[in-house]
């Protein structure tokens, strides 16, 4: 493809994907297919000879399209929101030409520097602590990992050298594999699975706190396990704390568990994948207070700001907790520059070494829609998730089974966890809206997650409606067994 033609397919394909998301309602949201149905679907090798960008395209429909998830379908109601918008899509392509590598400063100084603004602007988006930013000569600052389970890592292994090197200042005696074996990382009963596979790829074990009535982990639930396991000879270093659990949307009680945290030389992170985008909204900033006593926090534009994925957004109090844990200088990327306030090497921030322009996203978006754009996107789908909310609480066959925050409903049918499963079956069966479940202290939970930039009230009546006439249905078959 050259040039002229690339003028060319490029046109054709923005108006496939303008087509393709103006249209998405008309597809089925969830696919009909079985596992193992596109290999018989292409040729088992690469083609020997070129082919047309045509046929392609139309492989996209034969192909592709029959085995999608229509994630941004205002009819998806699964799992958390995938971010997407227009400006967005642009970025993510200006990004692609540009085609640069931001592992240094110096491997491309522009992709660098609009990334650290980006994480400053988005920081005083959400009145973030000032020592979260980075500023001109700030000690903190931000920085786009691909997801938040990296970003826990990330923590997880800083905290973990931290840990080590503060206990063997104090006890040259023991060696590292000694203070290994003793450190301990705890995290919500309710925490993302990603803190637990953080804590196998790191080596060292993970605990879980016990959450109240409330699925919120208090600072009385974590002081008793610290208690317990000091008494055992063991050493806290690190803890995960989380905003929205994926579950059900509950926030651990920051302001209880940071001085905890703070006292006992531990790591505070926090993982707010999801709800970190509402506290651009001055009425749910609230929720973050507390991330004062924290040392890194992080949160995905990707996931409800309107940034595609990918794009996790991370900030360190200390950017030395993670340049000394991950820094390693081969000759060949050294450079006249070296790291210090207005220079950043990103590689030692993060765990690959290359790194796309992923600021770009950000920068579109944050312009075309501006911070009050932005504040009324989240607004509306809050506001959705209540309108859907009080359409169960109408219902007595139902209930709600967590307080709703923000943009996630959980709510079942009063009775059995198989009556739940079998409705949830039904529902996903139907396949004119989709939606995951969750566990809350053993009973089944349907979650109604408000996803798509496109939804509106309309939608959510018709889910509810839809819900509510599958329900009627199971419950008739259910009393004709009896
Ligand atoms: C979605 C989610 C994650 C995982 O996000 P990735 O960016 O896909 O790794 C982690 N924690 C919470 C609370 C989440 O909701």
């Amino acid at each position: 493809m050259d040039t002229i033609e690339f003028r060319k397919r490029g046109k054709e394909m923005v108006d496939y994907i303008a087509d393709y998301l103006e249209q998405i309602e008309k597809r089925q949201v969830y696919p009909d297919v079985e596992p193992g149905y596109l290999r018989p679907l292409i040729p088992d090798s690469a083609p020997e000879d070129p082919e047309s960008f045509e046929d392609i395209l139309q492989d996209v429909e034969r192909v592709i399209m029959p085995g999608v998830t229509h994630w941004h379908s205002p009819r998806f109601f699964a799992y958390f929101p995938t971010a997407s918008s227009f400006p967005a899509l642009l970025a993510d392509m200006l990004s692609g030409g540009i085609g640069c590598m931001g592992f240094s400063w110096a491997s491309s100084p522009a992709c660098t520097e609009l990334e650290t603004v980006m994480l400053d602007w988005l920081g005083k988006m959400i009145n973030l602590p000032p020592q979260f930013l980075s500023g001109k000569d700030g000690e903190g600052g931000g920085v786009i990992q691909s997801t938040a389970s990296e970003a826990t890592l990330v923590a997880l292994l800083a905290a973990r050298t931290k840990a080590i090197h503060r206990v063997q200042s104090e006890n040259s005696e023991l060696t590292q594999g000694d203070i290994l074996s003793r450190l301990v990382a705890y995290t919500s009963d309710q925490a993302h699975f990603s803190v637990e596979k953080a804590g196998l790829i790191a080596g060292v074990r993970i605990k879980e706190v016990p959450t109240d009535d409330k699925f919120a982990v208090r600072g009385s639930a974590l002081r008793r396990v610290l208690d317990q396991d000091k008494a055992a000879g063991l050493i806290p270093f690190f803890f995960c704390a989380t905003l929205g659990t994926t579950t059900c949307c509950s926030f651990d009680r920051l302001l209880e568990l940071g001085p905890i945290c703070n006292a006992e030389n531990m790591w505070m992170h926090i993982d707010a994948a999801y709800a970190g985008s509402s506290f651009i909204c001055p009425e749910f900033r609230y929720l973050l207070n507390g991330v004062e006593f924290a040392d890194s926090f992080n949160f995905n534009p990707h996931k409800w700001l309107l940034v595609n994925f990918d794009c996790s957004t991370m900030w360190v109090k200390k950017r030395t907790d993670l340049t000394c844990a991950f820094k390693i200088d081969p000759v060949y990327l050294k450079h006249d520059h070296q790291e210090s306030g207005l220079i950043t090497d990103y590689r030692h921030w993060q765990i690959p070494l290359g790194r796309r322009f992923r600021s770009l996203k950000m920068w579109f978006v944050f312009r075309m829609y501006g911070v009050k754009g932005l504040q009324e996107y989240i607004r509306k789908h809050i506001k959705l998730a209540h309108e859907f909310k009080n359409l169960v609480l109408q219902d007595d066959r139902f209930e709600v089974c967590a307080d709703v925050v923000l943009g996630l409903v959980c709510f079942r049918l009063k009775g059995t966890n198989e009556l739940n499963e079998a409705l949830l079956k039904s529902i996903n069966e139907a396949r004119k809206i989709h939606l995951v479940p969750c566990r809350l202290r053993g009973k089944f939970v349907l979650r109604f997650s408000i996803c798509s930039r496109t939804v509106e009230s309309a939608h959510v009546q018709f889910a509810w409606k839809h819900i509510v006439q599958l329900a009627s249905e199971l419950l008739k078959a259910q009393r004709q067994q009896q």
